[in-house]
């Protein structure tokens, strides 16, 4: 093969920068094949179900605020922007994920959302699974457990189709090779100096999940570790070793990543963990495969350390092991207007990150999916 076909480190991000909106066009195919799509919001969706139902899933999770003001003419203004996005497209029909999805699935995870839902099962088949409010007792396993079948049971009659223990299982293993080497790749943030800017990383991450050819996916990731890491051996990385580095921790930010990001390494700072949605809080632990499949998935997605849960302490116990693993240096904590959760986490999480680890955290707090940063919370490092 001729050397001009190999794609470059440059035109491999770019391709994952684009994979959301490339993807439209793989899903119109399945859709045109007469394969099936279930729309997700969230990290608690236990998408090895979709899969082993023969589907595929699509994250539906909005990162424009195009469609706020018409989402506004059903929803309170000052709610969530992620919120109030995601409904306007499912209002106004200008989202194709949305549009070619056979069905919704969605968590009672925070308020907001769970409201949502009962509006937009007005629009689309939308199936909300009750999840459980905590993670510390058993009862909440077995709540959990029975959303896991209710889900099946309504998967296998929706798609006309049996879910077996076997589809299952192949799913599990599926999913745990992308989480395992999407996780090779976040934890290329643990070199110092960095090899990888924040943005890179995050659009791969992020566009990870919209390239719905895994087994490329797979190769191109694998390519850009390999890649990279021969780059930090070389000593050939663009980034300083004395940059500051930061962990942006908190609401998903999809809809203000760039302006985020570009304002940190703007300012002379390199992102090197992204411990959101889009990033390791639903790579860190895989679901184990050798106990029974539903149980195991059950586990693996009541475990998610988002703030929904109370209490939440998987969270901060994360944040405290990236912290010492990526050797950063201040942690910035996203707040989206109206996500009460997260806002209210900030002070317990402040005070491990500031107090225990004796570094500088800051909350910015953004009012709408427009990156404004209040005054006084700008103090990066
Ligand atoms: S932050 Fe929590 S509620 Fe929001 S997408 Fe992530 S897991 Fe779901
Ligand atoms: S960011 Fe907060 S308020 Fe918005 S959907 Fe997620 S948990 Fe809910």
């Amino acid at each position: 093969m001729s050397s001009t076909l190999i794609p470059t480190l440059p035109d491999q991000f770019e391709e994952f920068a684009e994979a959301r909106r490339n993807g439209f066009l793989s899903v119109k195919a399945f859709k045109d094949r007469g394969e099936k799509v279930v729309g997700t919001f969230c990290t608690f969706t236990p998408k090895e179900l979709i899969y082993a139902a023969g589907a595929h899933p699509v994250s539906l999770c909005s990162v424009s605020e195009e469609t706020i003001p018409d989402a506004e003419k059903h929803l309170p203004r000052n709610l969530c922007p992620l919120i109030k996005a995601s409904y306007g497209f499912a209002l106004t029909d200008k989202c194709p994920y949305m549009y070619f999805a056979d069905m919704i699935v969605g968590e009672t995870t925070c308020d907001g959302k769970k409201k949502m839902y009962e509006l937009l099962g007005e629009i689309k088949d939308t199936h909300v699974m009750q999840l459980p409010q905590t993670q510390e007792k058993e009862h909440a396993v077995t709540l959990w457990q029975d959303e896991m079948h209710r889900l099946i049971g309504k998967l296998e009659d929706k798609f006309e189709v049996t879910i077996t223990r076997e589809k299952l299982n192949q799913a599990i293993k599926s999913c745990n090779k992308d989480r395992r080497l999407l996780k090779a790749f976040h934890q290329l943030g643990k070199l110092k100096p960095s090899v990888i800017s924040g943005m890179d990383l995050f659009n791969v991450l992020n566009g990870a999940d919209y390239t719905f050819d895994r087994e490329a996916m797979r190769q191109n990731v694998q390519d850009m570790i390999d890649s990279l890491t021969a780059k930090y051996q070389a000593g050939e990385t663009e980034f300083s070793a004395n940059a500051p580095r930061i962990l942006i921790t908190g609401c998903p930010i999809g809809g203000v990543a760039s302006k985020v990001i570009h304002a940190i390494e703007d300012a002379g700072a390199v992102v090197v963990a992204l411990e959101n949605c889009q990033g390791y809080k639903e790579l860190h632990q895989e679901v184990q495969e050798d106990i029974d499949p539903i149980e195991a998935i059950t586990r693996k997605y009541l475990d998610i350390p988002c703030s929904v849960m109370t209490p939440n302490k998987g969270r901060e116990q994360l944040l405290q092991e990236m912290v010492e693993e990526y050797q950063v240096d201040g942690v910035i904590d996203i707040v989206l207007q109206a996500c009460h959760t997260y806002n209210i986490e900030s002070y317990n999480i402040r005070k491990i990150i500031t107090g225990e680890k004796s570094i500088p955290c800051t909350e910015p707090r953004y009012n709408s999916l427009t990156f404004t940063i209040k005054a006084g919370y700008t103090r990066l490092p």
